[in-house]
């Protein structure tokens, strides 16, 4: 479809956002994927638009100046918080969120003087077991001169080389079958140089770990096995424990701004019904949904610092709900039908706070068309009474779960679904010709709005590439807006 001509306005002068500022320095194999990107944006119909926050405040674009310029309007943001424990002590100095930690080390300029304190004591606790807990935990402990070579921000660099992190422990309120770090992350871990991994908790996993699934078998064989590097012979080590919940952190008893201990409920499996014959994807199902009580017995481990990591979550963008737009808080996602098209406020699903469920088309998922076959989902379009020219794609889409690839294949539908509803509005004759950037241009003007080009994103690029090379590593990136627009002489 050559005659489309894609906008993509961005809040921050430079593209890329999580792959640049959440995928962990370490991994720059993850990040190959600017590549594809970068290929993307060279096309004469795609334009960039950075240093374009969207918004009523000073500096920013109001959604309702954009949005009569366009046939379609993909929204695509992610998600920008981090979910709150809602416990007690959780603003303590050293209660920490892993997303602020983590835009820290990757230099999200949002959070370049989030200045955590790695010198308080030795030992650091991580809430929650996903991957970016694993990422957090990694980062504490991999050793300095590995990281010094990678993209990882200078100020992290500076603060790392005078940690006193030597023990983490990432917690856990379920057990080793449920936690939802993956086989990859949790084998690179234990592997880590100079870095003891252990020892587990008795009795959480079976004795007979080959009756499992197969991906619950290898974690189970990857736990067992531990690390060769033992904790007496270590400096720096690491411990998973399990079925512990968070109840409140606690202030040091010589400061009571800052953290001395964080006090969890042990908790016990609830029981449900097992069948020994169901299917492997089914028994899979059932132990990884396990759900857990308390026991009412409680356990305090002293710590002086403690990472919140229990999950991202999105927030409704300035003017959405004004353009008839829904927003669903609970879930913290824009109700869509599984194509990605929005539904409406009105949906028997959609109003923010409502069942929280978005409703699914039936029979839907067919993501792969190549265009001689019918329209993907014209039928289910008119059925879901989606909201005409809005779709929505990535984590505001489904929730902050899946890896890069399920992000790209859940992004690679919607733009299906976009094509499919084009061609249908192609045939008709009331099309009208929108204006796109070109008309929300002089808006960005009478604003006073320096926005970004992608020839603008090059030269930062290269800016940053430059100090990379002094520093015989990839990049330096800039700190702050003010550093990359300095740069382009803005
Ligand atoms: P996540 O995978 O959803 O993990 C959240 C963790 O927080 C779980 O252990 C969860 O426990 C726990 N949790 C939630 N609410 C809690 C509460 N109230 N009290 C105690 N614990 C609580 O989230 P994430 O780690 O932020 O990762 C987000 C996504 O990014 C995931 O899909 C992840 O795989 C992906 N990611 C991938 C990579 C990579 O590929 N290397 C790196 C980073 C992130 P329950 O399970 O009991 O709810």
């Amino acid at each position: 479809m050559p005659d489309i001509e894609i906008d993509m306005y961005e809040s921050l002068p430079v593209p890329f956002g999580l792959v640049r500022f959440g995928v962990a320095p370490d991994h720059p194999e993850v990040k190959n994927c600017i590549q594809t990107f970068s290929g993307v944006a060279t096309s004469p119909t795609f334009t960039f638009i950075g240093n374009a926050p969207i918004g009523d405040a000073p500096g920013h674009l109001p959604l309702s100046s954009l949005l009569p310029h366009y046939d379609a309007s993909l929204f695509t943001y992610g998600a920008s918080k981090d979910r709150k424990l809602s416990i007690p002590g959780e603003d303590l100095t050293n209660v920490i969120s892993a997303r602020a930690f983590v835009g820290w080390y990757n230099g999200l300029p949002e959070y370049a003087d989030l200045n955590p304190n790695l010198e308080e004591g030795e030992v650091a606790t991580v809430i929650g077991q996903g991957n970016v807990a694993l990422d957090v935990a990694r980062i504490l402990l991999s050793p300095l001169e590995n990281l010094r070579q990678t993209d990882i921000a200078e100020h992290a660099v500076e603060a790392l080389s005078k940690s006193k992190v030597k023990q983490v422990q990432v917690v856990g309120r379920r057990g080793p079958l449920q936690a939802p770090y993956t086989i990859k992350e949790i084998r690179e871990m234990i592997s880590l140089p100079s870095v003891a991994f252990g020892p587990l908790p008795s009795g959480l996993l079976p004795d007979h770990p080959k009756k499992l699934p197969r991906q619950l078998k290898r974690i189970a064989e990857i736990l067992h096995k531990g690390s060769t590097t033992k904790v007496e012979d270590a400096e720096k080590s690491w411990e998973l424990k399990y079925m512990m919940s968070p109840v409140a952190f606690n202030a040091a008893k010589d400061d009571s701004s800052r953290l001395g201990s964080v006090t969890f409920d042990q908790t016990a499996f609830v029981e449900t019904s097992h069948n020994p014959s169901s299917p492997p994807e089914e028994e899979l199902n059932r132990i990884r949904g396990l759900r857990v009580r308390s026991t009412g017995k409680q356990i305090t481990v002293p710590t002086s610092l403690a990472f919140r990591s229990v999950g991202y979550v999105s927030e409704p963008l300035p003017g959405l709900l004004e353009a008839g737009i829904p927003f669903d808080t609970k879930r913290g996602i824009i109700p869509t039908d599984v194509h990605g098209r929005v539904l409406p406020v009105n949906s028997n699903t959609a109003e923010s706070g409502g069942s929280g469920q978005t409703v699914g088309i039936p029979g839907g998922g067919g993501w792969g068309g190549d265009g001689g076959e019918k329209p993907i989902g014209e039928e289910e379009a008119k059925e879901s009474g989606a909201v005409p020219g809005f779709y929505c794609a990535g984590w505001v889409k489904t929730g902050p779960t899946g890896v890069i690839a399920s992000t790209m294949a859940d992004a690679f539908g919607t733009a299906d679904a976009i094509i499919c509803d084009r061609q249908r509005k192609s045939t008709s004759l009331s099309r009208t010709i929108k204006g796109g950037w070109e008309e929300v241009r002089k808006e960005a003007k009478s604003r006073g709005i320096r926005t970004t080009d992608w020839k603008d994103w090059e030269r930062i690029d290269a800016y940053e590439r430059d100090r990379g090379r002094e520093k015989g590593k990839e990049r330096v990136k800039c700190r702050s807006v003010k550093e990359m627009l300095d740069v382009i002489g803005a």
